[in-house]
C-alpha cells in the first residue's frame, strides 16, 4: 500500500554548538519520505524552486519515491535556518523563507488520488486540507504539525483535526494546543477534537501513543552520536506510516500502532546520529531491523 506524504521540501541552514552548515536538504516531506521509504511506496507531494540542487531530487529518486507529485517552480525553495543550545532539545528558529510554498496549491496525479494511507507532515493546515480534499476514500490518515500553526491557523487545525485517525505532535504543542500542562489530560482533550489516537512526542524521552481506552509509552533508543536533532520528528512520523502501510491492513489496531511507533522511534534515532539525511542515506533495512530487535529485547522486563 503506498503512502501520499505531503509536507516542506525545504534547504536548511543548521548551528549546533560544535558545527555549522547551510545548504542542507531538510523538510518535513523530505525527512518523512525518505523515512516511510524504508517499508513502502510513497507518492510525494512537494514544490521546490529552480535552486534546489539535483543532488537532493537524486536522493529521493534513488529511495524510489514517486516524484510525479513534485513541482520545480520558478523562484526559491523554502529556506529554513535553526540553532541548537547545548541541551539540544532546545532550538530556536533563525528564519523561515516559506518562497515557492506561499503559493503552492497542488493538484494532485491521478494516481495519486487513490493512496489508502495518507501522512500530512508539518505545513500549513489549509495546505493540508487541500490535498486531503483530493484523496478519495482514505483509509488510514496520519498529521504531524507545529506551534506556528496552532498560533496562527488555529482554526484550520481544529478542522483538519476532525478527518485525522493520528495526530503526531510534540509535548509542547500538545500543551499549547489544549492549553493543559497535564500531557495525558492534554492527550485526552486532543482526542475530542477529532483524531483516534495521539501520539505525543518528548524528545529523547521518547513517545506517548494514547487512544480511549489504551495507552504506550514507547521509550527512546539511548543515542550516544547525538549530532543533529533537526527532522527527527517527521522521521518518526514518516516511519510510523509506512510501516502501517506495509502491514497492508486497512484499519490498523493498537498493537500495530505500537510496533508502528517503534519503527518511527528507530529510524528517528538513526536520523540524529547526523545532520540532515545523511545518516537515513547510509541506512540499510538490515541494520534497522536489528535496532529494531535490540530496543525489543531490551524493552522486555517481564521473562
Ligand atoms: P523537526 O526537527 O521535526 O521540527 O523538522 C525540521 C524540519 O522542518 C526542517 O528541515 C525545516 O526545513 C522544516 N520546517 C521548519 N519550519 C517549518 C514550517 N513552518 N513549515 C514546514 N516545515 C518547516
Amino acid at each position: 500500500m503506498p503512502v501520499l506524504t505531503v509536507g516542506s521540501i525545504a534547504i536548511d541552514d543548521i548551528k549546533t554548538q560544535t558545527e555549522e552548515w547551510s545548504g542542507l536538504l531538510g523538510g518535513s516531506a523530505s525527512y518523512a519520505s525518505v523515512s516511510a521509504s524504508f517499508f513502502d511506496r510513497v507518492n510525494l507531494v512537494g514544490i521546490v524552486g529552480s535552486d534546489f540542487p539535483k543532488q537532493h531530487i537524486d536522493l529521493l529518486q534513488e529511495r524510489e519515491i514517486d516524484l510525479r507529485g513534485l513541482q520545480i517552480a520558478d523562484g526559491k525553495t523554502f529556506h529554513w535556518a535553526g540553532q541548537y543550545e547545548a541541551d539540544m532539545n532546545r532550538r530556536r528558529t533563525l528564519l523561515t523563507e516559506l518562497n515557492v510554498f506561499e503559493t503552492f496549491t497542488p493538484n494532485l496525479p491521478e494516481a495519486y488520488r487513490t493512496t489508502p494511507i495518507i501522512l500530512l507532515g508539518n505545513i500549513s493546515p489549509s495546505l493540508q486540507i487541500h490535498v486531503l480534499n483530493q484523496v478519495e476514500s482514505p483509509e488510514f490518515v496520519v498529521a504531524d504539525t507545529m506551534d506556528l500553526w496552532i498560533t496562527t491557523a488555529r482554526s484550520e487545525l481544529l478542522e483538519l483535526l476532525k478527518r485525522v485517525d493520528l495526530l503526531v505532535l510534540n509535548d509542547s504543542e500538545a500543551r499549547q494546543l489544549t492549553e493543559d500542562d497535564n500531557l495525558v489530560r492534554a492527550g485526552r482533550k486532543i482526542l475530542d477534537l477529532g483524531p483516534k489516537y495521539v501520539a505525543i512526542k518528548k524528545g529523547e524521552h521518547g513517545c506517548l501513543l494514547l487512544s480511549r481506552n489504551e495507552f504506550f509509552s514507547c521509550g527512546a533508543y539511548p543515542v550516544e552520536q547525538l549530532k543533529d536533532p533537526t527532522g527527527a520528528g517527521d522521521t518518526f512520523a514518516g516511519g510510523l506510516t509506512g510501516y502501517l502501510a506495509s502491514l497492508r491492513r486497512p484499519v490498523p489496531t493498537f498493537a500495530d500502532l505500537k510496533r508502528a511507533i517503534v519503527h518511527g522511534s528507530m529510524l528517528a534515532s538513526f536520523c540524529v546520529e547526523s545532520f540532515s539525511l545523511e545518516r537515513l542515506k547510509s541506512l540499510s533495512r538490515i541494520e534497522l531491523d536489528q535496532r529494531y530487535a535490540f530496543f525489543r529485547a531490551m524493552s522486555h522486563f517481564d521473562d
